[in-house]
């Protein structure tokens, strides 16, 4: 059990929501409905931290938790994150002429950002990810390296202009020791994690997930690299306001002590946010049983995270048989505990759903123009 903030070390909390079990993994999905049942359970304890405004699953047992070769949650096959991807990846090379020049992505997943990166400005790419798969992933070449690895100090004796680390840091019990061993690599850093504000604010409740231990607003972001001895450069909410990037470059004999206060409203929308969430949870199972009622066909789009925690928000027996992914290699799996199997777009076609339930708005207009070139009429909810 964490006794203290993990941001700043503070032990100022409030209780947020105690989920006694959630699936310890969205993203290892199963080859065999059983054992997608029997899958690991673990507890969550959200704190909020009143000093630094982080938010904390205080239960979080690394120990529980792998990120092998099973583990899928590669976003690439989406055209919207892929045009976010461009975006940021062309504002990076601008900001930080990032042309010619050796970069490191820590927790790079499948290599699609630090291919698209270094193609985009010419540069040379060095990836590590404890779950690359080489036969999934990107490949390595003369320009691009992959390791099947943690980020060790070992990594920063080569040649290095920067860094980019998108979607770890929620992840680490620890966070601030991955912070600290960038900063000796001594070049710019580029960070991207949920943002905790989305979730709180615009009751993104779904992306409440085991895996995240921690959950950053802008406030505790700020903090864990200032306390790190970064110079923060830029901090903002993008992709609707989802996530948080920070971009930021190292500074040396200046220890920052202060700690941000959370930003103004942050206390109200977490002592709203327990019942604001049972709300939520509330309205749409009485929705699933309606759909049933009406003997209406239902489908779920999008088996990632937020698929997994909407589909166990609810207890094992909620009329919903499939979950559509675009993503080939979760295909024909099957979803942690509730155990629903993952079947394609096309499929579409011979199941004939009245309904589409969708868990992330961003993604509306280009699942309604697949669900159109399929030649299907089916109507989409928002949830
Ligand atoms: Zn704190």
């Amino acid at each position: 059990m964490l006794t203290h903030c993990p941001i700043c070390d503070q032990q100022n909390f409030s209780k947020i929501l105690h989920i006694p079990e959630a699936p310890v993994h969205c993203n290892c999905l199963y080859s065999h409905r059983v054992e997608a049942l029997a899958a690991p359970v673990g507890e969550i304890q959200l704190l909020y931290c009143e000093s630094c405004g982080h938010i904390f699953n205080r239960a979080f047992n690394d120990d529980l938790v792998a990120y092998d070769l099973d583990y899928e949650n590669s976003l690439f096959h989406s055209t919207r994150f892929r045009e976010y991807a461009s975006e940021i990846a062309a504002a990076l090379i601008e900001r930080h002429n990032l042309r010619d020049k050796s970069i490191l992505e820590i927790g790079c997943g499948g290599g699609d950002f630090l291919k698209l990166i270094c193609e985009m400005g010419k540069n040379y790419g060095r990836g590590l990810d404890p779950g690359y798969d080489p036969s999934r992933g990107v490949p390595s070449s003369s320009t691009l390296n992959f390791e099947r690895s943690y980020f060790t100090a070992a990594y920063l004796d080569a040649p290095l202009d920067f860094i980019v680390c998108r979607h770890v840091l929620e992840h680490l019990a620890a966070p601030a020791e991955l912070v600290a061993l960038a900063h000796t690599a001594a070049v710019p850093i580029f960070f991207e994690v949920p943002n905790a504000l989305y979730t709180l604010r615009d009751l993104g409740i779904w992306d409440v997930i085991y895996e995240h231990p921690s959950f950053f607003t802008p406030s505790s972001l700020q903090h864990i690299f200032e306390r790190n001895q970064f110079t923060i450069t830029r901090l903002d909410e993008v992709y609707g306001n989802q996530f948080l990037t920070l971009e930021a470059h190292p500074t040396f004999n200046q220890t920052t002590k202060r700690i941000m206060p959370p930003i103004s409203d942050t206390g109200e929308l977490v002592t709203a946010f327990k019942a604001r969430r049972a709300e939520k949870v509330a309205f749409w199972e009485q929705r699933l049983h309606s759909f049933t009622g009406s003997t209406q066909k239902i489908v779920l789009w999008g088996a990632g995270s937020k698929g997994v925690t909407f589909l166990n928000s609810f207890g094992k027996n909620i009329p919903i048989e499939y979950i559509v992914d675009i993503n080939p290699h979760k295909q024909g799996l099957y979803i942690p505990r509730t155990g629903q199997k993952i079947i394609s777009p096309e499929a579409l076609n011979e199941f004939q759903p009245d309904g589409i339930i969708l868990l992330n708005p961003l993604y509306q207009d280009e699942i309604r123009q697949q669900v159109e070139s399929l030649g299907l009429q089916i109507e989409i909810f928002i949830a």
